[in-house]
């Protein structure tokens, strides 16, 4: 583990750009969380005795032509909390809890409707096995009036999230009428399930305790639009990951080997050849 949080950083790692006018960092003050902070956060989720499963609860129609698998999302989530057991739920309708507008002819909803939902129907779930559990849905999403649109929000204190696919679509803002009928390109799938992990690893990322990291470019910056999001890759730094790793002391050469594999198999190259990389500069400290 000291290895791959040590050795040749600055051969895989890039320090965060100072940040333009529509960045995360210009609008947000993060201070950002150290080892020692991450140690003394008591709200976060822990895997103990049988308290080991995120669970994945889908909202909202997902009969569309550009979706992604939520099996394929999950295939990543596995290999990324190994410790952990992921089970998809059966996907549910909105329901009246969930309050809803409508922004500039799109109905949105709000987030705290679908923790509220989470939160009431948690006896529906395992409890005895539920560790956190995540809403997805295709519609768009919103915190209030300042944050009006969010790719996805974690509530840490409850061990809930919800995130959305809406502004996923490298479409995106096309006419829902125009999406329907465009049939997905390989080369858009592969941005979709990027994006669709990418989102999902962060938010649980907040929920296994992570703050947004100011120290180098990782799955756990902020981000305020699609240029923001689109740089978050697919890996920890090596201060988020060793954060991670105290709470599930993996195998990270293990880790990264299966994650360089099912990026593989997705066609995600850029992280493909990223997690080979740091593999052997881990394995290989003074070649
Ligand atoms: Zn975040
Ligand atoms: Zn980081």
């Amino acid at each position: 583990m000291q290895i791959a949080v040590t050795s040749k950083l600055d051969e895989s790692f890039q320090p965060v750009p100072i940040p333009s006018d529509d960045d995360w960092l210009r609008s947000h003050k993060e201070k950002g969380q150290t080892m020692k902070a991450f140690e003394r956060k008591t709200s976060k989720a822990v895997p103990h005795a049988t308290h080991k499963t995120i669970y994945i609860q889908p909202i909202g129609s997902f009969d569309h032509p550009r979706v992604i698998s939520f099996n394929v999302i999950i295939e990543f989530v596995r290999v990324f909390f190994p410790r952990c057991e992921v089970e998809l739920l059966s996907t549910i309708d909105f329901s009246k809890d969930m309050k809803y507008r409508e922004k500039d002819g799109i109905r949105q909803y709000q987030t705290a409707g679908f923790y509220k939902y989470l939160s009431r129907t948690r006896h529906k779930r395992n409890s005895r096995r539920e560790l956190v559990c995540v809403a997805i849905t295709m519609a768009d999403i919103y915190v209030d009036e300042v944050e009006d649109w969010v790719y996805g929000q974690a509530r840490i204190v409850d061990s809930l999230a919800v995130y959305s696919f809406a502004r996923l679509d490298p479409l995106y803002p096309t006419s829902p009428q125009t999406l329907f009928s465009s049939p997905l390109t390989d080369e858009h799938r592969v941005i979709m399930i990027r994006r669709c992990v990418k989102i999902l690893l962060h938010e649980l990322g907040h929920l296994f305790g992570l703050k947004h990291c100011i120290y180098y470019i990782c799955l756990m910056n902020g981000a305020n639009n699609e240029t923001e999001m689109d740089r978050q890759p697919l890996y920890l730094c090596p201060i988020c990951l060793r954060k991670l790793y105290s709470t599930f002391h993996f195998n990270v050469c293990d880790v990264y080997e299966k994650f360089a594999n099912i990026c593989e198999k997705y066609r995600l190259e850029e992280e493909h050849k990223w997690y080979w990389k740091r593999l052997d500069c881990i394995q290989n400290p003074n070649k």
